[in-house]
């Protein structure tokens, strides 16, 4: 069998330079040892994760409703229909890309794909899949097979106690005690999670604060629900042994806040995750790959070999479903001969915690590590009306500015939907709007999303809602 373009994986990165890749008129097939399309966000990640996140906001908004009179009880759990419904949602989205697919005659190929050479896939059947040909010929080829939970041999035992963020999307059970190691994205998210359907969440996490990298502000106000929420976080601590012992897993900590032993009925490690570029057959071609893994491409997404492109999780970070899905686009224009470039001021990024943790452009922290001169404005949900409407006053809004030029260099939120409220940010950072184009554009009052324009005012001396004059601008 022969194409123009073979896409292996079937992820938001895959699917998405397939089927641009089949709009542009190029011959396109899809190869993924899946039976259904998604990749690990639609199937296992993203979207089952906030269908669950749901659940848990709201049942965190009917509690909260009692500030306003209203009670309605403890809530009634039915882990059987939550996962069911969690299903429904991954089932109609993947359905729904089937149709897509065959629709604009893709063909999907479930195997196992290693590259025979710069131009052959060799396909493995996976399950009872026959295979209709073992080889798949093709001009050009996107790699974009994404990333796998890393592993830490200290907790690595064969007991179903131990999750990793697949198998904490099961809802197995709603264990009385949970212990999270990593307190980066799928660690406070599934904690979350957990800690709404009444577990008893810890979180273990080696470095000095929770969400590393984010900036503390913004991480802040969350650190602060979730010490209310959560059992326990220790910080600056190390799992250095587990234990499986039998009815639960015991866990050995060491370091700055935990020392000793203590039992759990589960733990989910949640440490990271790394590149899917092992056993691909790499090797039989002139792709490249860095000391960690990552398939080193150009502007183009194009590898150091001239029929492969690689895209998403396993070309690089930031691993996000939208860089992977934006990187498929610039590949496949590239080869349709447009002058593009992935190159973005902006790759937006959403810690889906409530409240929500949302960045955007260049962040303080990395300001920096950089050394760049930035000012800095920003608006408390405080003052917000809005905020103070719905009980969210905890959160913030942050620009960063270019000092001589007023230029919005990078944005922060925190707060209730902050993940909805960063796409206004992006948009202005990549079209290079300055501060007092953002002060001058009217936004919908009263919205937590005026907190963008009103954190511009307060830049300029000219936020009404603040009492920050600064009579010189
Ligand atoms: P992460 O990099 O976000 O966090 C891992 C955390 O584990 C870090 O805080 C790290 O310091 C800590 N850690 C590492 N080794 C440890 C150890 N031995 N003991 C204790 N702590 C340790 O990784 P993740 O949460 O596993 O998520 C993986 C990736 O998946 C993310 O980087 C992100 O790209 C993606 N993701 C994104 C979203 C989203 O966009 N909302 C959600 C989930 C996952």
């Amino acid at each position: 069998m022969e194409v123009q373009l073979a896409v292996i994986g079937g992820g938001p990165g895959g699917y998405a330079a397939a089927f641009l890749a089949a709009d542009l008129g190029m011959r396109v097939a899809i190869v993924d040892a899946e039976p259904r399309l998604g990749g690990v966000c639609l199937l296992r990640g993203c979207i089952p994760s906030k269908a669950l996140l749901h659940a848990a906001k709201t049942m965190a908004e009917v509690e909260q409703l009692a500030e306003w009179g209203v009670s309605f009880g403890s809530p009634a759990i039915d882990l059987d229909v939550m996962r069911a419904r969690k299903q429904k949602v991954v089932s109609t989205l993947t359905g729904g890309l089937a149709q897509l697919a065959k629709r604009r005659k893709v063909q999907v190929i479930r195997a196992r794909a290693m590259f025979g050479d710069s131009q052959t896939l060799r396909l493995e059947a996976v399950g009872d899949s026959p295979l209709e040909d073992d080889r798949l010929r093709f001009e050009h080829c996107i790699l974009a097979s994404g990333s796998s939970p890393t592993k830490i041999p200290a907790v690595d035992l064969p007991t179903d106690r131990l999750m990793n963020s697949t198998t904490a999307l099961e809802l197995p059970d709603v264990p009385d005690s949970l212990l999270i190691v990593g307190g980066g994205y799928i660690g406070l998210e599934m904690g979350t999670v957990y800690a709404a359907l009444g577990s008893r969440v810890s979180v273990v996490e080696m470095t000095d604060g929770l969400l590393p990298g984010v900036d503390r502000n913004l991480v802040k106000p969350l650190a602060k629900k979730l010490g209310a929420d959560f059992e326990a976080i220790w910080l600056d601590t190390k799992v250095t042994a587990a234990a499986d012992k039998g009815d639960a897993v015991e866990v050995t900590f060491q370091g700055e806040t935990k020392q000793g032993t203590e039992r759990f009925d589960r733990v989910l490690v949640a440490v990271g995750r790394r590149p899917n570029s092992s056993g691909l057959g790499l090797e039989n071609t002139r792709v490249e790959i860095d000391a960690n893994g990552f398939v080193q491409t150009d502007a183009r997404q194009r590898t150091a070999d001239e029929h492969i492109l690689a895209i998403g999780d396993v070309a690089g970070e930031p691993m996000l479903a939208h860089k992977a899905a934006h990187q498929g686009k610039v590949a496949v224009a590239g080869l349709a001969g447009e002058p593009v470039e992935f190159a973005p001021l902006a790759i937006p990024a959403v810690v889906f915690t409530d409240p929500e943790i949302a960045w955007a452009g260049l962040t303080e922290t990395q300001a920096k590590v950089e050394e760049r001169t930035v000012e800095l404005s920003q608006f408390p949900w405080a003052a917000s009306g809005r905020a103070q409407a719905v009980g969210r006053t905890e959160g913030l809004t942050k620009w960063l500015v270019e000092p001589e030029t007023g230029r919005l260099l990078g944005c922060g939120i925190v707060g209730h939907g902050a993940g909805e409220l960063i796409g206004e940010a992006v948009v202005a950072i990549e079209r290079g709007a300055t501060v007092g184009d953002l002060a001058e554009a009217i936004h919908p009052h009263p919205t937590l999303g005026e907190t963008l324009g009103a954190a511009a005012e307060v830049y300029l001396g000219r936020a009404t809602d603040l009492y920050k004059p600064k009579r010189n601008r």
